[in-house]
């Protein structure tokens, strides 16, 4: 069945989606609010599974070769002392860190010219027997056979259609930032997490020498205080975590850092409703703390064009793409999410015993998990 598509939001799952739509003979519109391509952002690691999702495209080649490659984390103490380590288990790839503006270039030229209109955002839509209109802020409208709502956490299409908008505010804000990573003492190539209890703070080399760090604090949600942080706070409260920290951060510009609550919504029961389809952050956002959103967005990319191929009308097909993808959404997002708490406690006591548990764990316990989570299965 070849349909006129309209996506809305040209981020990873939009554009990602339009690329493995347009595989299958779709026609395929990207309708994208921002009136250019973004070229701020912080750095985002690519893992194996979404990898093996894009292998039929020959993005994942580009990925791979202008990305930057780590087995996996080595978590520390503060000190700098090990924790333990979660490396990729063997056979399944690496792990790739790229600039997200970088990523988004790759995911824009595999797209024919004039797939996204730039400064389109969406307003409403109307479902009709046949067809679905979309109106847009500046007056104009769209008609296609089906929409794919890819409009992010705060997507307006999901409040639209369930009225929801059931935050879940993680307890912990987050801020990123993007450096040169010349002449900085203590700098490795792996791909560094640092649990203390004054925060997180991971440190992710990126090609050309850059270097990608993020740190995590608990905080109440949206308090002003904290929103004016500067680096130089920042360094205040890093200043006796171990090198590179705090010269990453001394290093490190107002105009080369992002904060933001770290949010997510609950996992939700219904991923489409009659001809829209949700995807991505839009049906699923999870917490940062296993490097999993995009990557389950771009999963979710794959698996709808497969659903949309091999059943013959689109109801069955956004079942099938709701049934594949719900259960191993939840998981990943009920994981995360205790994953996040267990990392950001500042109780002194529980973060010995969490650091002895962790470094005398068997490893095949971590391996097991690893293979489940990287391996991407239609
Ligand atoms: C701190 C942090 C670190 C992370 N690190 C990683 C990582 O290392 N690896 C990983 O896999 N994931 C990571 N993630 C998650 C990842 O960033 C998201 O899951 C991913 O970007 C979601 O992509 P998306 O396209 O669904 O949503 P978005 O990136 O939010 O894109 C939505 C798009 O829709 C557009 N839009 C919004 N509203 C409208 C409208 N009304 N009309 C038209 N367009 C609209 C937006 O402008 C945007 O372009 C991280 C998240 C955070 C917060």
């Amino acid at each position: 069945m070849s349909k006129a598509i309209l996506i809305i939001g040209g981020g990873i799952a939009g554009l990602c989606t339009a690329i493995t739509l347009q595989q299958i003979g779709m026609k395929v519109k990207v309708y994208e609010k921002n009136t250019h391509p973004s070229v701020a952002g912080a750095g985002i690691i690519i893992a194996p599974n979404a990898l093996q999702a894009l292998g039929p495209y020959r993005i994942s080649d580009e990925i791979i070769r202008q990305g930057n490659p780590g087995q996996g984390f080595y978590i520390l103490s503060d000190r700098g002392r090990p924790i333990t380590q979660l490396t990729i288990p063997s056979g399944y790839g690496s792990l790739y860190s790229i600039h997200r503006k970088d990523l988004h270039q790759i995911l824009l030229s595999a797209l024919p010219p004039g797939t996204v209109e730039w400064g389109k955002p969406f307003l409403q839509l109307e479902q009709k027997d046949h067809q679905v209109r979309v109106a847009f802020s500046d007056g104009s409208e769209a008609m296609g056979d089906l929409v794919v709502a890819a409009d992010g956490i705060h997507s307006n299409v999901r409040k639209q259609i369930f009225h929801k908008d059931t935050y879940r505010y993680a307890g912990y804000t987050c801020w990123r930032g993007v450096v040169s990573g010349e002449a900085l003492p203590g700098s490795s190539h792996h791909f560094i997490e640092t649990w203390g209890t004054k925060g997180r703070f991971g440190i992710v080399p990126l090609p050309n020498n850059k270097v990608y760090w993020y740190a995590l604090i608990n905080a109440r949600q949206g308090d002003p205080r904290i929103a004016n942080y500067t680096t130089k706070d920042l360094h205040h409260l890093f200043k006796n975590y171990h090198d590179p920290i705090p010269s990453l951060l001394l290093k490190t510009t107002p105009h080369d850092m992002i904060h933001r609550d770290i949010v997510d919504i609950a996992p939700m029961e219904r991923f489409c409703s009659d001809r829209v389809v949700f995807i991505g952050d839009a049906a699923h956002a999870i917490t940062p703390n296993m490097g999993q959103g995009a990557c389950q967005a771009i999963e979710d990319a794959r698996t709808l064009a497969e659903c949309l191929s091999v059943q013959s009308n689109y109801q069955r097909a956004f079942a099938d793409y709701e049934n594949r993808r719900r259960k191993r959404i939840k998981q990943i997002s009920d994981q995360s999410w205790k994953i996040g708490k267990m990392a950001q406690s500042e109780s002194f006591l529980f973060t010995s015993v969490r650091n002895q548990l962790m470094k005398h764990a068997p490893k095949w316990i971590y391996r097991n998990q690893a293979k489940r989570l990287y391996q991407f299965q239609l």
